[in-house]
């Protein structure tokens, strides 16, 4: 037999064209597209009424493994990733215990994420007050990038992820323009954040409107343009996280055509939740930046569908339910992060594609192409011969509503909960092999592997400008 596997009679959705052919795959890869491959097929599977789409890579999900597990750990994260679509993702440094700031401590999360993800993961490294040293044996290690708080994070426990000042973030930009890889920052004016929290909490002022009150859209630009300047200054390349706002993108396309080497996400609940979309839901809808108008989301939304962003992405931020409750009345004191990356594909494409915000195409660009090249995962991505055979399929007909049983999360809440979603995820295919059905659920051990940033392989030299021109050309 000439190929592994041939999947048949779907619609399959490659950058450009959607064909109703065939996909051959050989030896984890897409080898061929086109008609009558099934008669050389080892095993065939039909995907029947499908859309046959490439797997998600969602580059900003928060895993809490090692230190806060029962938070969320690879195996329950990857799980709830793999059951809705996403292939591969890439972990931010926090809220593990100790965060990932040091190579010692990026070598530890690494092997346990080996043969616990059921999905492939890169792993970011964190940038921090007082870890400078750390940043070019990160980048070693095989860090895709770099992620920044400029926003007030972190707690006093010892290896918590801290927030940095100006000072900390210029010297860190320094620092991390000399390894080539990105910074992805959490911008909000801490400053400012804090003390119009503050002002609230001292007028006992603790609903949910407060709250959204107390991180206006201008903290965000704000922080934005500072950060641009101080990349300009630097030579640092940036990558903006969870932008809330189209001011802030457009902030982003003024540098880019100055000539900067910077991009952006924005994350699902951005564009399908609004501030009284909050108010109904309640504190499992809180995160930061905080929920928009509906006239600020829709500002957003065109700067999606002009191509002014470069990925979707889950921001999965999981914690404890009872973390996520409120019993003294006061919004401020629960935890600000939405676990949805369950619902990543599904919810998106009912309001973008359903919806005809955005193309089929322009779709799989935001969640597959464009998140895989932000991170130099040249395997990852599209459905393309010689790739990685991550594939998905999707039913455009099949409708349920989000039940928490449906869930895989460590803890069973969702910010999606009771939503009616009019499409599913009914298989996922991770390099060639089956890992999940709807029918049967998780059909495989977990053989997620990890991922390097195809501009910077582990051990290559990368300190100095003569080797540097070679290897990040
Ligand atoms: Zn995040």
């Amino acid at each position: 037999m000439k190929y592994d596997t041939v999947i048949v009679n779907g619609r399959i959705v490659t950058p450009n064209k959607i064909l109703n052919s065939q996909i051959a795959i050989q030896d984890d890869k897409i080898t061929a597209l086109g008609n009558n491959l099934d008669k050389d097929a080892a095993q065939i599977i039909d995907a029947a009424g499908q859309l046959v789409l490439p797997g998600m890579v969602d580059t900003h999900v928060h895993i809490n493994e090692p230190g806060r597990s029962d938070w969320e750990d690879y195996h329950t994260g990857s799980q709830a990733l793999a059951a809705g679509g996403t292939t591969s993702m890439v972990v931010m440094p926090l809220n593990a215990l100790p965060a990932r700031t040091t190579a010692a401590e990026f070598k530890r999360h690494r092997s346990i994420a080996e043969g616990k993800s059921y999905i492939d993961f890169a792993l970011y490294g964190g940038l921090v007050p007082g870890n400078l040293a750390e940043i070019p044996k990160l980048a070693t290690a095989g860090a895709a990038g770099y992620k920044a708080f400029m926003a007030t994070t972190g707690t006093d426990i010892p290896g918590d992820f801290k927030n940095v000042d100006d000072y900390e973030l210029y010297r860190g930009m320094e620092a991390i323009q000399k390894t080539g890889l990105r910074l992805s920052l959490h911008a909000e004016n801490p400053v400012l954040t804090d003390r119009f929290a503050a002002e609230k909490i001292a007028n006992h002022q603790t609903q949910i409107q407060d709250y959204v009150d107390s991180r206006p859209p201008l903290v965000e630009v704000e922080a934005v343009r500072r950060a641009l300047y101080f990349a300009k200054m630097t030579g640092c390349k940036l990558h903006f996280v969870h932008l809330s706002t189209g001011e802030a993108v457009a902030e982003i396309q003024k540098a880019q055509e100055a000539g900067q080497d910077v991009t952006c996400e924005t994350c699902i609940h951005y564009l399908a939740l609004d501030v009284e979309d909050f108010k109904k839901i309640g504190p499992l809808a809180k995160c930061s930046p905080a929920l928009r108008t509906k006239k600020v989301q829709t500002e957003l939304w065109k700067k999606v569908q002009v191509g002014a962003v470069n990925a979707i992405t889950s921001d999965h931020s999981p914690a404890p339910a009872s973390m996520k409750t409120n019993p003294h009345n006061n919004i401020f004191d629960v935890w600000g992060g939405i676990s949805g990356a369950q619902n990543n594909v599904d919810l998106l494409f009912d309001i973008a594609v359903t919806t005809k915000r955005l193309t089929i195409f322009q779709f799989i660009q935001l969640i597959a192409a464009g998140p895989a090249e932000l991170f130099g995962l040249n395997s990852k991505g599209s459905i393309t011969i010689g790739k990685d055979a991550d594939i998905i399929f999707l039913d455009p007909t099949k409708a349920y509503t989000l039940k928490k049983s449906d869930l895989y999360y460590k803890n069973k809440i969702s910010a999606y909960e009771g939503f009616q979603i009019h499409n599913r995820i009914t298989r996922t295919i991770l390099r060639g092999k089956t890992i999940f059905t709807l029918a049967d659920k998780f059909i495989a051990e977990p053989d997620g592997k990890f991922l390097f940033n195809e501009k910077v392989k582990e051990g290559t030299p990368y300190a100095d400008d003569n080797s540097r021109k070679i290897i990040f050309n």
